[in-house]
């Protein structure tokens, strides 16, 4: 039997719990296509799906997102043909040749190269739906953007800028901070060494942010709250530092806060909705608004690397791996 390699987690854990098999090459079914994975995307929730934090059937193959050509398709599949270009967001990615369910496919055209496609992907769509859907920004606010150097985190410095918004980032280190400025932040705090509050409060004349956006968590969160202007919204989208612990909802009361905790995949739940976010975001890319930051492109066979790189906090922007 034919085989591929594919990275495979049998048990959660560390990262010794990245397998990288021989696994039977995947089959097109009714309602799907087999794609052979050029460039494979790296998102934190690879972290929490390897760990257990967001617990997946056992055993199963890592990874949400993947760009590649079209290599077989299922028997009732019109929309796509062998050697369709496209990118794709679902699961088992961290693998030579994935089968996918065409809702979840969607083509690219010839001057987005595989290579983008896989390190825009579900970072810009992220990005994007938290600043148009999550909490919509609007010219003159001010946001404050945690771990800005991140990979969502460069791409909402250059969504809120376009947006009009004066942009305050967190970073933990200085080469971090000069990556944000670089991509739009227009105040930079290091958040390991400064007072994240006092420095908004400079920063805003005591007023804090309209919008906060929180991909941290657990080391964040009070200070989020913190920074949050009265009537402001503030957004806890993920959980790098940890899990954010429960809250009393009256403390919202002390400035009529909102707060929301969004995923992407809630908001791109049917065809229409998923190719509405799409397409903005090769817009968006089209008119130069974003502009793909790629830290450093590993080995399928180096998964491992790429996650003590990115749980390290030493990356910053896109890692991708190629098959
Ligand atoms: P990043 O590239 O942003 O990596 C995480 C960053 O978090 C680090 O670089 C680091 O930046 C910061 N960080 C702060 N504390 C820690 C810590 N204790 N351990 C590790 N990192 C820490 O990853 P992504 O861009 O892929 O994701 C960013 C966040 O967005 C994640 O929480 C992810 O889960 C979330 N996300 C949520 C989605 C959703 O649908 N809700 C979709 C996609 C992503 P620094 O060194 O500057 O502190």
């Amino acid at each position: 039997m034919a085989t591929m390699k594919a990275v495979v987690v049998e048990e959660t854990g560390g990262v010794d719990k990245l397998l990288y098999k021989d696994l039977p090459f995947p089959e097109a079914h009714e309602g799907t296509v087999v794609i052979k994975n050029h460039f494979i995307g790296i998102n934190y929730i690879d972290t929490y799906h390897r760990t257990g934090l967001y617990p997946l059937p056992l055993p199963f193959v890592l990874g949400r997102e993947s760009a590649g050509e079209v290599s077989a398709v299922g028997p009732d599949v019109k929309d796509f043909k062998v050697g369709d270009r496209v990118v794709y967001i679902g699961g088992s990615t961290y693998s030579e040749y994935t089968e996918a369910k065409v809702g979840a496919v969607e083509k690219i055209t010839n001057d987005v190269s595989y290579e983008t496609a896989a390190a825009i992907g579900i970072q810009a769509l992220t990005a994007w739906t938290l600043v148009r859907e999550s909490y919509p920004v609007k010219k003159g606010d001010h946001i404050l953007i945690h771990a800005a150097a991140g990979g969502v985190g460069l791409l909402l410095c250059q969504m809120c800028r376009y947006l009009g918004a004066t942009v305050i980032g967190t970073v933990s280190t200085a080469e971090k901070a000069a990556l944000a400025r670089e991509n739009g932040a227009d105040y930079v705090i290091n958040y390991t060494t400064e007072d994240v509050v006092a420095k908004v409060n400079e920063i805003t004349g005591g007023l804090g942010c309209q919008g906060v956006l929180d991909g941290v968590g657990k080391s964040t969160w009070d200070i989020s709250l913190q920074c949050a202007r009265r009537l402001g919204s503030v957004i806890s989208f993920g959980n790098a530092s940890g899990v954010v612990p429960p809250i009393s909802i009256a403390t919202l009361a002390q400035k009529n806060l909102k707060i929301m905790r969004p995923t992407l995949f809630n908001y791109m739940t049917s065809r229409e909705e998923s190719q509405k976010w799409w397409g903005e975001v090769f817009e968006l890319l089209a008119k130069g608004v974003i502009k793909t930051h790629i830290y450093k492109i590993y080995d399928l066979a180096d998964a491992k690397q790429s996650h003590i790189d990115i749980e390290s906090r030493k990356t910053t922007g896109k890692l991708l791996l190629k098959p």
